[in-house]
């Protein structure tokens, strides 16, 4: 099969959190099973093109026409482990890449549109059949109306998969016009027009990926249903309900060559997780004695629990702020590793960061950094993950393959890949974790005490726990022959042959 991924990151060089991870770890083992890989991203100002290699112009200018006026674009391809990178460069008069962030931006839809218009009309210029075109989330979710109305490009079927049905890309009409669509003509029920009853005049360009696309995939079974309800749908549940028939949950897998803890450069003490228990546990004291000297932290302090997370109301900033208070209590060390887009929170822990500043056991660290990420998994215990929702969580499988023992909220993915240590309807030898069910305090800080129980009484269960997390594999094999079915599945029933 001809695949394409479309999306707005590509893990490393583009990464803002699991999308990207998510994008290349597929790509790269569709790749593996024989098929032609191309992933299409916007070229940001901040991918270093140093990292890539193969290197080359692949159309070198092209018009896109925005508000009347035409801009010129430049498409480069590159090799990442036999996919094919394409990268977009818009010389756009707005520097809509240039803004040294991927998301973020008060022109968010504006700018995503840019892409995805400008996108289509190049793969329409290349005139290569395409089988698979993949569209991850509301940033590209318009590909699948401008192929099937605007360019009809021969894809022979569309997948849209959502990472986080929260963002749907809100925007009016005339941001459709803006790329020369008729935005009035998707303002209605069966198109575009947006669910919340409160906003009839607004555009969902979410939604009309979902309307336009042969299938729809979440990133974990749970969270499939879970987008079906008031609470998770964010006003479009009616619309997954409607088109519950094409909708399919598949589990992330996680890209085991970006974590690998044998080796990770960035450790002091690299480690083979099928080392006696004994050397993985001598390695991870030397990666926590390197973190104890740059961040001056008190030794003798046990357990380490940690997060490393964006930093929104999904993640449940509270529960974390009260998760350090009650880790310190119970005579343990927190790091956080964490940054926010809302300036409110981001200020609120750099509050926090002042009130514990000088404590030997709290690190706040609230910036983005790839490596001290790792460093942090390496030397942890345990990682609380206290999600209100989590579509699927990579944070938890990282963990466990870095020998950190997962404390997450039973939510979406979090819940379809962690088995509570104390869960009786599971063999022992398959249990990696600790789940809360509510997201309170209370319920919180039970597991929290838990946890604690374990490092300090139980370390025969402790260490069970650490194995059997190790033991698991979290590869791309498995979620990418599901995702192989269905695209030949949604190709057949989209009536042409693969
Ligand atoms: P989401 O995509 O919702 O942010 P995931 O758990 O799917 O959450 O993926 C988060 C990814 O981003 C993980 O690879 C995690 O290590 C990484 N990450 C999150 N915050 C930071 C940070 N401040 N610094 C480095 N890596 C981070």
């Amino acid at each position: 099969m001809r695949i394409v991924q479309f999306a707005t990151e590509f893990a490393p060089v583009a990464k803002a959190g699991g999308l990207g991870e998510v994008v290349t770890g597929l790509s790269k083992e569709l790749f593996r099973l024989g098929h032609t890989v191309e992933a299409l991203i916007p070229k940001y100002d901040l991918i270093d093109m140093e990292k890539l290699s193969e290197v080359k112009i692949e159309v070198p200018d092209f018009k896109c026409i925005e508000n009347g006026q035409q801009i010129a674009n430049t498409l480069w391809s590159s090799s990442c482990e036999g996919v094919r990178l394409l990268l977009l460069e818009a010389r756009h008069p707005s520097g809509y890449f240039h803004r040294g962030t991927i998301y973020g931006c008060s022109d968010d839809a504006a700018r995503f549109l840019y892409f995805s218009k400008a996108a289509i009309q190049c793969l329409a210029l290349r005139d290569a059949p395409i089988d698979v075109l993949h569209l991850h989330d509301w940033p590209v979710a318009l590909a699948a109306l401008l192929v099937r109305e605007i360019f009809f490009l021969p894809v022979k079927t569309i997948v849209l998969t959502i990472h986080n049905a929260e963002y749907q890309g809100k925007c009016a009409t005339w941001d459709l016009g803006a790329i020369g669509l008729n935005g009035t003509d998707y303002l209605v029920k069966e198109k575009l027009q947006d669910d919340d009853p409160a906003y009839p005049e607004r555009i969902n360009l979410l939604k009309g990926g979902v309307v336009y696309s042969d299938a729809i995939t979440t990133v974990s079974p749970s969270y499939a249903k879970e987008i079906l309800t008031r609470e998770e749908g964010y006003h479009l549940e009616t619309t997954f309900r409607k088109y519950q028939s094409k909708l399919h949950g598949i589990l992330n897998g996680l890209d085991e060559s970006l974590w690998e803890p044998s080796r990770d450069l960035h450790l002091t003490a690299p480690f083979h997780r099928t080392a006696p228990l004994t050397t993985i546990l001598s390695a991870k004291e030397a990666n926590r004695q390197a973190l104890c000297q740059r961040f001056r932290l008190d030794e003798r302090s046990r357990p380490w629990i940690g997060a490393i997370t964006r930093l929104v109301l999904q993640k449940g900033p509270q529960l974390l702020e009260e998760a350090i208070a009650y880790t310190l209590k119970l005579g343990g060390v927190f790091i956080l590793l964490g940054t926010s887009p809302i300036p409110e929170i981001q200020s609120h822990f750099n509050a926090l960061k002042v009130k514990y500043r000088g404590n030997p056991h709290i690190v706040l660290h609230l910036d983005y950094d790839e490596t001290l990420s790792h460093q942090i998994y390496a030397s942890l215990d345990f990682l609380l993950i206290p999600s209100l929702y989590e579509p699927c969580g990579l944070t938890q499988m990282i963990a466990m393959r870095y020998g950190a023992i997962p404390i997450a909220r039973a939510t979406g993915g979090l819940k379809d890949t962690i088995i509570d240590c104390d869960d009786p309807t599971t063999l022992s030898s398959k249990r990696n974790g600790l789940l809360f069910p509510q997201f309170t305090k209370a319920s919180m800080t039970q597991a929290l005490d838990r946890a604690f129980h374990l490092f300090n009484h139980d370390t025969r269960a402790f260490h069970g726990l650490i194995r059997n997390g190790l033991q698991i594999d979290w590869g791309w094999k498995i979620p990418a022959q599901k995702y192989l079915q269905l695209y030949t599945n949604a190709c057949k029933s989209s009536g042409c042959s693969t």
